[in-house]
């Protein structure tokens, strides 16, 4: 017996991983602890350095109520460097009782580094600064990897497995583009009907091919735990751990969605969604997720297992009942209408739990797509910002398709620019409203980990919650572009008035084809103004964008703001600024116009970025049907824009 405690040791230690059996099911369980072989020179001076350090730790957690903190005494005697970090979802307070956990472990360590790893935080030191960005640097022996494995089964180990396996690899994946590399998420086991939770985190301040490196370690050993309940794992620069019993709460979840180029590595995205075309694509991939559902039902009867495409098709969406939705809706009624647009009805809808909702009907008519559209669907509801609309569930029922969105009681922003409600926005109302029109852009192409590309934003589009905050609704299903290259579409997508030229004429897309018609729904907003007016003659699409140029030309471009707004002076100025930002979003080519973030910036500065030439815009005309192009020579004209 004791020889073969020797060779699991001897084992373990060749792989340099130490693996244990978890004993409990502790909220805070120790991962691993590693006390390291750097002597000390005084360990007098050392105890002290490493006192004020840990001090200064727990002083930066507890007052800068922040979930990580970096302290140093660098001697006399020997330096003290420490690190400490705790996962995301923690308060401060259970961070810093976890952080308390570690400091009591590690008195006991005398040597002039150590590492402790719990299930809540970590807490490290050295003697040396390089480890802060490099946690792999000078690494002393083996022992920095610990596996914990439960010492319980799943009860549908084929189910769960598959599950614990597919979540990981998505975690795997996501954790190094995250802004934070951190991912909390959930997935559903429907044969069970029960949960998997799953989280990741890097160490802060390394690199993201690390971070990867270290994701890669995770994916690999973690899942040599299935079929155990739960496991944890934990590197030097990660951590990681999955677990049958929630650890986390349902609404801390963070998107987790990648996807994988064809040479199998990673690859940013852009996801283009079109509005009123991309439904059409949204119906047919949730129509084939409904057929594939039922066919999965009869492959579960063969196989004795749930297959893994009838889980939820992300952490969020939930499939609903077409009858509970035709009850909410009041059997679609004519009272319960919101709108309509191009592809259906929206609809009010009361939910069992009293959750009002809205409801998307749309028509299918389309068959036949791929298998890559199924991730954009799960794209779409994994997508969670203040200024983003949510997909919270889909149904469908015969040739029916019903998306189930977040319920915004003001409607959308055009009913409050021109119509019966006109002039009701004020100008702080109104400028919130850009700028949170800007901040949700912002997020689908910079901030998400894979670049999404709207191609119908539009003032219907943007939608208003019962305190006016914005959110930008209709992104839906896209087509996929490897990173850094222009796409071709060769669908026209935007509503016209709105999109960018190069889109409209030649399909080239880019984040800046929404950069464009930003601009364009801010002039609507300073104007109260729609962008689609018709000249009556022509009947070409006319002219606010032409206006808000040529009244710029001459200085006067005061003139061009809605009548109905009361302004100050300085809200004059104000509105002034942002009508040149709007001309800086409308130039072209594309590659004139800020990105999302740059206006972002922008706008809270109260001033453009730098001086900037601004161009005379390339304006589309909608004669007989066809767009075509109004050629123009373009003026330049060297502006200080503030
Ligand atoms: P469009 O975007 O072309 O206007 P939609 O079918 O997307 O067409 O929406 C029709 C109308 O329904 C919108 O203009 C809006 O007024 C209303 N609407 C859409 N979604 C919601 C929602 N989630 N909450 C409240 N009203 C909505
Ligand atoms: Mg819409």
């Amino acid at each position: 017996m004791a020889l073969l405690v020797v060779l699991l040791v001897l084992l373990c230690a060749e792989s340099g991983i130490s693996q244990e059996k978890d004993n409990d099911n502790e909220t805070n369980a120790l991962i691993g602890e590693f006390c390291g072989r750097n002597g000390v020179t005084s360990l007098l001076n050392f105890n002290k350095n490493r006192n004020i350090t840990l001090n200064d730790l727990r002083m930066q957690l507890s007052s800068k109520r922040v979930l990580a903190a970096r302290a140093q005494v660098v001697g006399p005697g020997d330096s003290v460097y420490a690190v400490t970090q705790c996962r995301n979802y923690l308060t401060v307070d259970q961070c810093v009782a976890c952080f308390d956990a570690g400091v009591s472990k590690v008195f006991n360590c005398s040597a002039a580094n150590a590492y402790i790893s719990f299930d809540n935080c970590f807490l490290r030191y050295e003697g040396f600064i390089e480890f802060y960005n490099d946690p792999y640097f000078m690494m002393d022996g083996s022992g920095t990897q610990f596996l914990k494995c439960g010492n319980q089964s799943a009860s549908q180990p084929t189910p769960f497995n598959q599950v614990v396996r597919d979540l990981l690899s998505n975690i795997r994946d996501a954790t190094p583009k995250t802004s934070n590399f951190y991912v909390a998420s959930t997935r559903q086991i429907i044969s069970e009907n029960t949960k998997v939770y799953a989280t990741a985190q890097c160490v802060e301040n390394i690199t993201q091919a690390t971070c990867q490196t270290c994701m890669n370690s995770v994916y690999d050993k973690l899942n040599s735990c299935p079929p155990s309940n739960q496991g944890r794992f934990s590197d030097v620069a990660c951590f990681a751990r999955y677990s049958d019993t929630p650890f986390f709460n349902d609404n801390q979840t963070t998107n987790i969605i990648t996807t994988r180029g064809h040479s199998g590595k990673p690859v940013a995205i852009v996801v283009a969604a079109i509005g009123g075309g991309v439904l059409c694509l949204l119906i047919l991939v949730l129509w084939l997720l409904y057929r594939r559902r039922l066919r999965n039902k009869s492959k579960k009867n063969e196989q004795g297992y749930i297959n893994l495409r009838l889980m939820p098709m992300a952490d969020g969406a939930v499939h609903y009942d077409y009858k509970n939705l035709k009850l909410a809706t009041n059997n679609f009624s004519q009272e319960n209408i919101l709108g309509r647009g191009g592809f259906g009805e929206v609809f009010k809808a009361i939910l069992d739990d009293k959750k009002v909702v809205a409801v998307k009907k749309l028509q299918v008519q389309h068959d036949g797509a791929t298998e890559e559209f199924e991730k954009e669907v799960k794209l779409i509801s994994n997508i969670r910002h203040r200024n983003l609309l949510r997909l919270l569930g889909w149904s469908s029922e015969g040739s029916h398709l019903l998306l189930v969105l977040e319920y915004m009681p003001n409607g959308s922003l055009d009913r409050f620019l021109w119509g019966p409600q006109r002039g009701t926005l004020n100008w702080n109302q109104r400028y919130e409203i850009i700028f949170g029109i800007a901040r949700g852009l912002a997020h689908l192409h910079d901030e998400y980990h894979i670049k999404i590309v709207h191609r119908d934003i539009k003032s219907s589009n943007i939608l208003l919650g019962d305190d006016f905050r914005p959110k930008i609704a209709d992104f839906g299903l896209a087509r996929f572009q490897p990173e850094g290259q222009s796409h071709v579409s060769t669908a026209f997508a935007g509503t016209l008035g709105y999109t960018a030229p190069e889109y409209a004429l030649h399909g080239f897309l880019s984040d800046k084809v929404d950069t464009y018609s930003f601009g364009i729904v801010v002039l609507e907003i300073i104007c109260g103004r729609r962008s689609t007016e018709v000249r009556p003659s022509t009947s070409d699409i006319c002219c606010l964008l032409e206006d808000a140029w040529e009244m710029y030309e001459n200085t006067k471009h005061v003139n061009v703001i809605d009548e109905t707004l009361k302004l100050t002076e300085y809200e004059r100025e104000h509105a002034m600024n942002i009508i040149v930002i709007a001309l800086l979003c409308t130039q072209s080519p594309a590659s004139d116009r800020p990105t999302m973030s740059e206006v972002v910036s922008m706008l809270q500065e109260g001033r453009s970025m730098a001086e900037r030439q601004l161009t005379r815009p390339t304006i589309l005309k909608n004669a007989n049907r066809r767009i075509h192009i109004e050629v123009m020579q373009n003026q330049k004209r060297k502006m200080q824009l503030n």
